[in-house]
């Protein structure tokens, strides 16, 4: 959807669905909360699409349960706002998560069943390694990583455990013989 004349253009590093969470969170701001298709709809459907850009360690109770469920009335919940809503911004408010549902469900797929970002924009899902022929276990990452994910003696090659990474991205930044691959 142009609006009042825009366009964007954009390329194959942009996230469709991180686009579609902005859109949404900017509209859920700006509803006025007079009908609650808008109010509530447009809260609901960031809260899925924020779910899906979620790395599984931010998940607590029954929250892969919530995503799963989130995913399946994704559409149902955005027809049901679009033809309830008083007003033109609540019937156009989920357009951007339907449009890109529609011509880019690829990179909805990779999120939702691989945790993936084909374009790296969603960076809870970063998966970030180390190659143990480039490490030269000089333990810099190690020491400056918040969550204490690097392990390894020094001189020797290390490694990361991904459940305690957050995807900081601070060993990438340090690690001279860049050993640190993000993928
Ligand atoms: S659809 Fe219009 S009237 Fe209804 S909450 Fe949204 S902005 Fe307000
Ligand atoms: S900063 Fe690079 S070379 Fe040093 S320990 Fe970490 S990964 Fe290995
Ligand atoms: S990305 Fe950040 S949290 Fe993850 S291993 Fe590197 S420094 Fe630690």
């Amino acid at each position: 959807m142009m609006g009042s004349g825009g366009l964007v253009v954009m390329d194959e590093d942009t996230c469709m669905v991180d686009l579609a969470k902005f859109f949404m969170d900017f509209i859920q701001r700006e509803s006025c909360g007079k009908c609650i298709p808008c109010r509530e709809g447009t809260r609901r459907m960031l809260e899925i699409l924020e779910r899906i850009t979620q790395a599984r360690r931010s998940e607590t109770g029954t929250g892969a349960l919530e995503r799963f469920k989130g995913v399946m009335y994704l559409t149902r919940l955005a027809e049901v706002i679009k033809d309830t809503s008083l007003c033109g911004l609540g019937q156009t408010a989920p357009n951007p998560v339907l449009s890109t549902l529609r011509w880019f469900r690829n990179e909805y797929e990779e999120h939702i069943f691989h945790r993936r970002c084909p374009a790296g924009a969603c960076r809870e899902l970063l998966h970030f390694r180390i190659d143990p022929d480039l490490c030269k276990g000089c333990t810099l990452c190690a020491k400056k990583c918040p969550t204490q994910a690097i392990m390894g003696a020094p001189k020797s090659p290390h490694y990361i455990i991904t459940d305690k990474c957050i995807g900081c991205g601070t060993c990438l930044e340090v690690c001279r013989p860049k050993a640190v691959i993000v993928d």
